[in-house]
Order: C-alpha cells, then sequence, then structure tokens
C-alpha cells in the first residue's frame, strides 16, 4: 500500500486561528497514526495579502502546540510557471478577462493562478494521497477533482471534517476574532497540550473515557472514522476544564 500523504496549507493572510489549528491537528494525527508524512504547505498565490512575518508567526505557533511536519515548508509562489502550464493544457474558456473552467474562475487575466488551480495541481504534484480539511471546503471538491482529472491525474481521498463553532453570547465574543488565534491561547497562559487536547476532543472521539491525553497517544488512538459528526462548540468553559487537568498533572518544578 502506498503511504499516507498528507498536506496542511494556510494561507500566510491572518495568524493561525484555533479552526486552522485544528485542521493542522487533523492532518497530524492522521499523518502519525498511519506511519504517513505530513507536508506544510504556504497557499500564498495572493501576494498582495501575504505575508511573511505572518507565515513565520504560523510555524512559530506550530511548533508551540508540539505539531512537526515532515517536508516543507514549500510554497505556491514558487510555482507560477508550473500553475500557467497546466493552465494552457485545460479546457478553459475567457470571461471578462480571467480564465474559467467548468464555471468558475481558476485563474487571473495575468494567467496567475487562483486558490483552486493552483490547490489541485499541489495536490497532484505533491502524491497527497488524502486531502483533510474543513467542512467549509466541500463545495471546493468537485471543481478540484475536475481540474485532476482534466490533467489525467487520480485525485486523493476528500474528508471533510465537522467545524469547530463559537458560542453565541458574550463569553465566547472574548473567543471571537483575534482572540480566537493560538496566539492568544499561549499569551493567557493554556498550555500547548492542553491546546491541543481541547482540540482534538472537539474532533474525535479517542476511543477511550481518558480526557486527558497527550499528542503521542492521541496519535495511537487517532481513527479517521471515529470523526465526530456535528460542529462541535469551543468554549472558554471546556478548554479551561481540559487545561486544569493538565495543570494539575504536572509537577511543581515543570
Ligand atoms: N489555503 C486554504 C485555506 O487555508 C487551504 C484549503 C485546503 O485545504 O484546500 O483555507
Amino acid at each position: 500500500m502506498t503511504p499516507t500523504r498528507v498536506r496542511f496549507a494556510p494561507s500566510p493572510t491572518g495568524s493561525l486561528h484555533v479552526g486552522s489549528a485544528r485542521t493542522a491537528l487533523l492532518n497530524w494525527l492522521f499523518a502519525r497514526s498511519t506511519g504517513g508524512s505530513l507536508l506544510l504547505r504556504f497557499d500564498d498565490t495572493d501576494a498582495g495579502r501575504s505575508d511573511a512575518a505572518l507565515e513565520a508567526a504560523i510555524i512559530e505557533d506550530l511548533t508551540w502546540l508540539g505539531l512537526d511536519w515532515d517536508d516543507g515548508p514549500v510554497h505556491q509562489s514558487e510555482r507560477i510557471e508550473r500553475y500557467a502550464e497546466v493552465l494552457a493544457e485545460l479546457p478553459v474558456t475567457r470571461r471578462d478577462g480571467a480564465y474559467e473552467f467548468e464555471g468558475r474562475v481558476i485563474a487571473r487575466a495575468d494567467g496567475s493562478p487562483l486558490y483552486h488551480l493552483a490547490t489541485a495541481v499541489d495536490d497532484v504534484d505533491d502524491a497527497i494521497t488524502h486531502v483533510l480539511r474543513g467542512r467549509d471546503h466541500l463545495s471546493n471538491t468537485e471543481l478540484q477533482v475536475a481540474i485532476i482529472r482534466a490533467i489525467g491525474a487520480q485525485p486523493p481521498e476528500y474528508v471533510h471534517a465537522p467545524l469547530l463553532v463559537f458560542e453565541d453570547g458574550a463569553k465566547v465574543s472574548k473567543r471571537k476574532g483575534d482572540r480566537a488565534t493560538v496566539g492568544a491561547l499561549c499569551e493567557e497562559g493554556f498550555l500547548p497540550a492542553a491546546v491541543c487536547n481541547a482540540l482534538a476532543l472537539s474532533l474525535a472521539d479517542f476511543g477511550t473515557d481518558e480526557v486527558m491525553l497527550n499528542l503521542a497517544e492521541m496519535a495511537e488512538r487517532f481513527d479517521l472514522a471515529r470523526l465526530h459528526s456535528a460542529d462541535s462548540q469551543f468554549d472558554d468553559t471546556k478548554l479551561r476544564w481540559v487545561s486544569g487537568e493538565h495543570i494539575r498533572a504536572i509537577s511543581d518544578e515543570q
């Protein structure tokens, strides 16, 4: 069997949000539990909004969480020629100056790629076996699969995880926007192990009543078939509770 290969592909246009961190964790857990590999890829085709400082901060946040990767970081901005090559092969139509494929814009008038084109091409060229991402990307899959088939390649398997949602009301407005970032949780003093643990519990059932699990234990128990089917609420109460368990478990010295 081909070893599994997944990617975490953030756009360096903002700080690492807890929702994205959870996608990174999903990919990490899958790669580690299947003996596969994880690629870190920056989806930075939007030159105007991509920022090297934000990219460095994302790397710092992933490292703080304890999530490592096997390959990369690679950058879509370094593969513009490859996307142009593929664009020239696709049965596209020109409309309002842009390039359309199956009725959706995949490249700008100057031929520079948009998300769907770059992602489809990379998922093939990077030999990705499973695309694991949030349900918010479900509507993108058909088009990406169509691009992949049009270039004569085999699409990866797609799994869309339910989302992390924020409860309404005063308490969570605290966690909305800038406060829903990994950086904010770090600044507030949460332990990275507790953040990963809380995010993982919101993502999947680990087949145990034990709540406190470290990354290695979670990787050992992780099973893609046991992802929760409903969206999960992420709130301060749960996070503080998991965090309390972790803090009680560490030694005074630590
Ligand atoms: N750069 C995209 C995002 O951050 C990646 C989506 C995908 O996994 O295809 O939403």
